[in-house]
């Protein structure tokens, strides 16, 4: 998935989330919208990846995209260092839980792509799909680009109606 179908998607479904627990502040929606690029940061040509070209190319090597960072063990990892780095920084740590949730959405979403993701390696590294292998879409082509559009709809629609 591209990350502006990552972004819209994640949005379209925390919005009445953001919405229905006072959260609606920036650095929330911020927040929420970096976390739900970032596991992509395994890849150095991902939006993300771009932007942090060396850290991108270093864990690309070393776990390969769609790898650890994209997996149970991932998203813990990134829970306690954006909690960590929040902390120090003496950041709201809210930010962090905003973060997950973006990053733990990006992987439901890679999880109805045609490959799916392995959320249980390194452990079982069999990759798991969503869809059952029926329902998917294939990254950057039409099925992504109907979700993309049926996302923004969703998000105007929540943004003018409620
Ligand atoms: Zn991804």
């Amino acid at each position: 998935m591209l990350y502006k179908t990552h972004v819209t998607v994640t949005y379209a479904l925390a919005l009445p989330l953001l919405m229905s627990t006072d959260s609606l502040f920036i650095g929330n929606v911020v927040a929420l919208g970096i976390g739900s690029v970032f596991p992509d940061i395994d890849h150095p040509r991902s939006y993300i990846g771009r932007r942090l070209q060396g850290v991108s190319h270093i864990v690309g090597k070393i776990f390969g995209h769609r790898g650890l960072a994209h997996s149970i063990v991932g998203i813990f990892f990134f829970l306690y260092l954006s909690r960590f780095i929040l902390f120090h920084l003496q950041l709201p740590i809210e930010w962090g839980d905003w973060f997950i949730l973006g990053y733990i959405s990006h992987m439901v979403e890679d999880s109805f792509s045609k490959t799916g993701v392995a959320w249980l390696q390194p452990i079982y590294n069999k990759r798991i799909q969503f869809g059952f292998k029926r329902i998917f879409y294939t990254t950057g082509k039409f099925t992504e680009t109907v979700i993309f559009l049926i996302s923004c709809g969703g998000l105007v629609y929540q943004l003018f109606y409620f």
